[in-house]
């Protein structure tokens, strides 16, 4: 019997299985595809290739303002489907954690068909491999949630929509949330005609109700059709161009339609099939696997870590899980799962992210302090053209710490990791206005805010202190 037994190789199951192997621990793991899981094959990797993309064609649109005359850029999409190739195949080659989990022993079975429990230290797969773990861990992340109203077979997903082998000419993505927001995003770039239906009054609604409006506002000034509230969704019918909606509201019927429906409503848990019932694991009432702060399931001998319990659903977060997860298996619950700072941010046109709290929230727990900066008043933003956008730093009015950093525009993921490192070391808000970030850059935007929010406080900003320093 193997020590360890790791189901999934996304993020979280490759880290688990490293953390086994690293711990001595004789481990396997099995994946019904392919090394690396979502984030690499279907998530971010590709995503994050073809947002590259609209922003080269984007760039390429503002060359003449600069002086420098080429003819409008022609998108070969056929082309760009082999680029997202190369980079997906280029990213697994060289993941180290490949060339680590090797050394460190594991036994890696990729291809072996979907995973089932047969008790609660038996799985076996559909290629009929059969393995016995002292421990278990189930690492099988989540997928997309399907709509069941009727005709919903006619629509696709996002990962249906990374493998369109052209351009749709028109598009209908229902579902406002980040991935809905990247999907619409993207092909808008590529000339899809998109139509953008949300359900709740606000697009992007995880974030700060600023950043849902510039987001929203930069869409609908891109040429994105945005419904929000738009009711809700009766059936699908098949046209001779492609697909049709209908929906209603408050009685008041309508329709709409497109070339491709790409339905972005929401994750699941991936456990379907994986015969939960025979190992004694449990979900939550959301259908997420049950875990622990220990992140074991109900099952003793069993974990999980990532997506599939449902928590923050990032790379990031999945890969703190698996080595909590490892960690556990092997050594008994040693480790419980932190309060992390968790930055999070979208490739969309225009960018956003966040970390901390929202404006709202806090406002809801602290007396604070909140400055704002818009990007038309920033150098760098200027210099380049990209005067789309701000940042909100929000403190907290008397111990002075950060307690959230909202950005939309160019740049915006990068500059909220800087508020992260800021929010995670404890950092008070004049303390980062201290900080002589460089000019010009996008992060140097942070200095500026903090400086405002500062003044508010009636301290010294950097360059009072500078002369009362050199008087
Ligand atoms: C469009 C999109 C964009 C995203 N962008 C970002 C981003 O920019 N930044 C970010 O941090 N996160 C992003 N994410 C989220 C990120 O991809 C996930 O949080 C991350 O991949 C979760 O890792 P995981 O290991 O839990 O699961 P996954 O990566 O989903 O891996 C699960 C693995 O389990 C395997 N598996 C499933 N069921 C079985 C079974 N029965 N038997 C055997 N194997 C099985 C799967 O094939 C897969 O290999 C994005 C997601 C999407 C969909």
């Amino acid at each position: 019997m193997l020590d360890v037994v790791i189901i999934g190789a996304g993020p979280a199951g490759v880290v688990a299985a490293l953390r086994a192997g690293d711990l001595g621990a004789k481990t396997a793991l099995v994946t019904c595809d392919l090394f690396g899981g979502m984030a690499a094959n279907d998530g971010p990797v590709p995503v994050r290739t073809l947002a590259h993309a609209a922003r080269l064609l984007r760039d390429a649109r503002q060359l003449d303002r600069y002086g420098i005359n080429v003819c409008e850029p022609v998108l070969d999409y056929t082309a760009l489907l082999g680029r997202v190739r190369e980079v997906t195949c280029d990213v697994r080659a060289h993941s180290s954690f490949r060339t680590n989990i090797e050394e460190a022993g594991v036994t890696v079975y990729e291809h072996a068909g979907a995973v089932r429990f047969l008790d609660p230290h038996t799985i076996t797969t559909a290629s009929g491999l059969e393995l016995q773990g002292k421990s278990i861990v189930i690492c099988t992340g989540g997928v997309s949630r399907q709509l069941s109203a009727p005709g919903s077979e006619l629509t696709a997903t996002h990962s249906d929509a990374w493998k369109l082998t052209e351009v749709p000419p028109s598009m209908l993505v229902i579902g406002g949330g980040a991935t809905g927001a990247q999907v619409a995003s993207i092909f808008n770039a590529f000339g899809s005609k998109i139509q953008l239906f949300h359900s709740g009054p606000r697009i992007v609604p995880a974030e700060d109700e600023d950043v849902s409006r510039a987001v929203a506002s930069g869409f609908r000034k891109a040429g994105i059709e945005v419904t929000e509230d738009f009711g809700v969704i009766e059936s699908f019918e098949k046209t001779p161009s492609g697909v049709r909606m209908h929906f209603s509201r408050d009685a008041t019927k309508g329709s709409a339609e497109a070339a491709v429906a790409v339905v972005a409503i929401g994750w699941v848990a991936n456990t379907s099939g994986l015969d939960l019932h025979h190992a004694g694991v449990e979900t939550d009432t959301r259908g997420f696997l049950r875990v622990d702060q220990f992140l074991r399931t109900s099952a003793s001998n069993i974990y999980a870590a990532g997506d599939v319990t449902g928590r923050l659903m990032l790379v990031p977060q999945a890969i703190y899980d698996g080595f909590i997860a490892a960690t556990n298996a092997v050594r008994g619950d040693t480790m419980k799962i932190p309060d992390q700072v968790a930055p999070i941010g979208s490739f969309t046109d225009p960018e956003y992210a966040q970390v901390g709290l929202t404006e709202a929230k806090a406002r809801a727990l602290h007396d604070v302090v909140v400055a704002k900066l818009c990007f038309d008043s920033t150098t760098r933003t200027i210099i380049d053209g990209r005067t789309d956008g701000f940042c909100k730093l929000i403190a907290d009015l008397s111990t002075r710490k950060i307690l959230g950093c909202h950005v939309v525009g160019e740049r915006a993921v990068e500059i909220t990791q800087i508020a992260a490192v800021a929010i995670a070391g404890g950092m008070r808000v004049d303390d980062l206005a201290q900080v002589p970030l460089s000019f010009p850059t996008y992060a140097g935007v942070l200095w500026r805010v903090a400086a405002n929010a500062t003044r508010q406080l009636n301290l010294n900003v950097p360059w009072q202190a500078t002369q009362v320093e050199g008087a």
